[in-house]
């Protein structure tokens, strides 16, 4: 599909919000919005979303960073002075008054004639289908009613952009889907400017333009529903936007894969051992006898879902979903297969678990001891620094290969080690340093975890118990997997 050339409407540059009580919520954000599209912002609870639609309706103020509307900076203008309207989560509607003079409200505010007042009501309650409403009480109408009220009242205003802030969710399933297609169609009529802030990525994917999946006040990916599901740029957007299978694997030649304990063509192309992450959607596994497939296993589990069944058939290294319109028998044998194209592959993000810190002293006979922020290392051999290293005149200086003199005092120097060689301990003496669960993947024989410590710093661990979110952690990692590099 061909992407109509528009013009930037909104622009979020390097928006930072730090909240009254010190906390960051948001550090460095940047974001555009065109003329006329459908943006969501979709991310778990408490990642952010509110916070930026509330800056760009202009309840909140930015910490620093510039928020531009037609290239203009708006973010000192109030409210009420910028082109923009939002639907709150719960919709506000004054209980006291009835449909007409909830929609009506903004309207006399300004000060518009009587007339014009009432066919501008009329033409948006003829848009939102409760044309005849004008004199119903709010308290007789239903939890979908009240909400197209809310939206009337937001485009009565005929705004540039209209914010809704988690509009559906208070509504049932089967009300939620007719107001999707609703919105959306009335997105199309008015040729607005949407921003739909959701945590449901069903939702996302079947109204949006654009998606743009945060967690933690960061996005994580922009893009079309389909670049979002089919090319998720990293493991969080994978798991997040819907049920896959994520393998732990390597590069082993031109296009070919391993994980799962089998050698897989993909269509990506990277270097021989790059380590990767192998997503594969459940509808792209195919099901076949034993015996015939790449990878072999039992099934463990089949339950129809309405429309589909879901497998799940454990290899003797992953245990893998499957989505198909077949049934199976607990305990079957079967083999199941992956086309090329039904790979995706996410090589390891290379930044992740690199900490930096200072040579701080040496401990005569033992190693180092390194300073970090978080943790403090002892007894690092002394060539893991500075390969052929020794100690002379009792620990008092530290003599290359050739006998000169290394000046190490307050050296920088970068640890890093593996998701996969990390250990987690609920004694919080075990490792090296402490935490809490911030959140966890589960990949194809283990958890992924991201554990953070008390000064916000990200540790990455591969796991197979199951902790839950919150758990305080300890994480270990054996001395010979943790690689030094001096700075
Ligand atoms: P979302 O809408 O994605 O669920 P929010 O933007 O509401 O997330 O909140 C993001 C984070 O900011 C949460 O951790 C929340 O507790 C915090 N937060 C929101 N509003 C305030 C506030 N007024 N003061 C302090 N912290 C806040
Ligand atoms: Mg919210």
């Amino acid at each position: 599909m061909e992407e109509k050339a528009r013009d930037t409407l909104i622009e979020l540059k390097h928006i930072k919000k730090v909240f009254e009580d010190g906390v960051t919520v948001i550090e460095d954000l940047s974001l555009e919005v065109k003329k006329g599209e459908f943006v969501t912002l979709l991310g778990p609870s408490g990642c952010g979303k509110t916070t930026i639609l509330r800056m760009i309706g202009g309840f909140e103020k930015p910490t620093s960073g510039e928020l531009l509307l037609n290239g203009k900076d708006i973010s000192s203008l109030p409210p009420n002075e910028r082109p923009i309207n939002t639907v709150f989560q719960k919709y506000a509607l004054f209980p006291h008054l009835n449909v007409y003079d909830n929609i009506a409200f903004g309207l006399k505010l300004k000060g518009l004639d009587k007339k014009t007042q009432e066919e501008k009501v009329k033409k948006v309650l003829d848009m939102v289908d409760l044309a005849g409403f004008e004199k119903r009480s709010i308290s007789t109408l239903s939890g979908g009613q009240q909400q197209r009220i809310a939206i009337a009242r937001a485009i009565v205003n005929e705004p540039e952009v209209l914010l809704l802030d988690e509009s559906l969710s208070a509504l049932d399933y089967k009300m939620r889907k007719e107001m999707q297609l609703e919105l959306k169609e009335m997105h199309r009529k008015l040729g607005i400017t949407f921003i739909f802030v959701t945590h449901d990525q069903e939702e996302a994917l079947t109204m949006s333009d654009k998606v743009v999946v945060m967690s933690d006040g960061d996005i994580q990916q922009v893009g079309t529903p389909e670049d979002i599901y089919n090319e998720p740029a990293n493991l969080f957007v994978a798991d997040f936007i819907g049920a896959s299978n994520i393998f732990k694997g390597k590069m082993v030649g031109k296009k070919q894969v391993e994980f799962g304990g089998t050698v897989f063509e993909c269509v990506d192309d990277y270097d021989v051992d790059t380590l990767i992450d192998a997503v594969v959607r459940p509808e792209d596994v195919e099901i076949t006898e034993a015996g015939k497939g790449q990878l072999e296993g039992e099934v463990l589990t089949c339950d129809f879902k309405g429309i589909f069944y879901v497998t799940n058939v454990k290899t003797d290294r992953a245990e893998v979903e499957i989505h198909n319109l077949k049934s199976f028998r607990t305990g079957d044998r079967v083999g199941l297969n992956i086309a090329p194209d039904s790979i995706h592959i996410i090589p390891y993000d290379t930044s992740i678990n690199h900490y930096e810190g200072r040579l701080d002293r040496l401990l005569p006979g033992r190693g180092f001891m390194i300073v970090f922020e978080d943790f403090t290392l002892q007894d690092i051999p002394y060539s893991a620094i500075y390969p052929g290293a020794r100690e002379a005149d009792e620990g008092h200086e530290l003599l290359d290969e050739k006998g000169q003199e290394i000046s190490w005092q307050g050296a920088g120097v970068v640890v890093s080690f593996l998701p996969e060689d990390a250990v987690l301990s609920d004694d919080p003496e075990a490792g090296f340093v402490t935490g809490n669960i911030f959140n966890f993947i589960y990949m194809d024989d283990h958890y992924r975890y991201r554990v953070r410590s008390e000064s916000e710093e990200d540790y990455i661990v591969n796991d197979e118990y199951l902790w839950n979110h919150g758990d305080h952690v300890s994480i270990s990692v054996p001395m010979e997997k943790l690689h030094f590099e001096r700075k």
